[in-house]
């Protein structure tokens, strides 16, 4: 395949192919970049490099389009391209990515902390500095969780039930209801400052808002936790949090706070097959958490989950909230996905 030129706003300070001279010096836009191959050379020296594109230092990551087979279908109103399959290309080692990396563009992006994908985005990083990690990043499994929710007084038809899926972590109680509070004030026609550090901010006043109200105080009689079938005893909390990684609430590894003392518990692992199943007290003590200043109440770990809500309240899996009638959810293993971990960066 020949190079796709596209003429001028070349990346800075970048270097021709053919002389090693700075392109795009000369005023007007008048040297050539290959969106393919990342070659950039001056308008005088192209004719010099071959007409075959190579595509680069990123071939092994890219599907060229000679390898897409695309069946044409056309009807009266429009044309449709279906992709069909791929035609693999003769490179050695091609392997196209069948694997997933993070970009971290959230608020909390607790995975992409785990692995290694940073806490926020860098607005100034170059794309290819990011393809060049993802090229020397390494395959890790993740365990992938079904949640099927069944509320309590319908027809008990199976139509009612819903199913989720959870990579990171599901809640009840408090941290949810926080969670919900500023999902709602996000939602409404008068949220219209958004920055990272407001939403820090927004995130705090409620918090010391649950602090005041407690609007799951007593958590713990409104609802019944089995692991693995055994039903556990719940001390006075406001929220139950179940764990697949180890960040939570934006980087807050819960399950190791002080673990050194409990030896009847296991390590946490992203792909065991298992949850950490861990207890709050308050709002309070949420923020005590976030800080490092307590611990979590362990409850233990677990392969199946069932969790009877009795009384409505808020719950969030991985991060989306909502407000939860009487139900009862199951918590069963799915599937593993496969991640990519950036190796250099990774907490796990
Ligand atoms: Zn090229
Ligand atoms: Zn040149």
């Amino acid at each position: 395949m020949k190079h796709h030129w596209i003429k001028g706003n070349l990346p800075l300070n970048v270097m021709c192919d053919i002389c090693n001279e700075e392109c795009d010096v000369e005023p007007g836009q008048t040297d050539w970049w290959c969106c393919w191959c990342q070659r950039c050379v001056h308008d005088n020296c192209k004719s010099k490099l071959s007409k075959i594109c190579d595509f680069g230092k990123f071939r092994l990551m890219i599907i060229p389009p000679s390898s897409l087979e695309v069946i044409n279908l056309r009807s009266t109103v429009r044309r449709r391209l279906y992709l069909c399959s791929i035609i693999p290309p003769s490179w050695p080692q091609w392997n196209p990515l069948i694997v997933v990396a993070i970009i971290p563009l959230g608020t909390g992006n607790d995975l992409s902390r785990v692995l290694g994908w940073g806490k926020e985005h860098d607005p100034n990083k170059d794309p290819r500095d990011i393809l060049q990690e993802i090229q020397l990043a390494q395959k890790i499994e993740l365990d992938r969780w079904t949640v099927t929710v069944k509320p309590y007084g319908g027809l008990g038809l199976r139509s009612s039930q819903q199913v989720f899926y959870m990579y990171n972590y599901l809640s009840v109680g408090v941290d949810a209801q926080v969670t919900l509070n500023f999902h709602r004030t996000r939602e409404s026609r008068f949220y219209f400052y958004s920055s990272r550090l407001f939403n820090k901010l927004l995130y705090l006043c409620f918090g010391m808002q649950q602090v005041v109200e407690r609007d799951c105080k007593n958590l713990n009689k409104n609802i019944e936790l089995y692991l693995d079938d055994e039903k556990v005893d719940l001390p006075s909390i406001e929220s139950i949090v179940i764990l697949n990684i180890p960040s939570w609430a934006a980087g807050v590894d819960l399950w190791n706070m002080g673990l050194e003392g409990y030896e009847k518990y296991g390590k946490q692992s992203i792909n065991d097959g298992k949850l950490e199943v861990v207890a709050l007290y308050s709002s309070f003590h949420m923020a005590q958490l976030q800080v490092g200043l307590s611990q979590p109440y362990r409850l233990g770990q677990a392969s199946s989950i069932k969790v009877k809500i009795i009384k409505s309240c808020a719950m969030q899996i991985d991060g989306e909230p909502w407000y939860q009638h009487p139900c009862e959810f199951n918590i069963k293993y799915c599937n593993k996905a496969t991640m990519l971990v950036n190796t250099d960066k990774k907490t796990i």
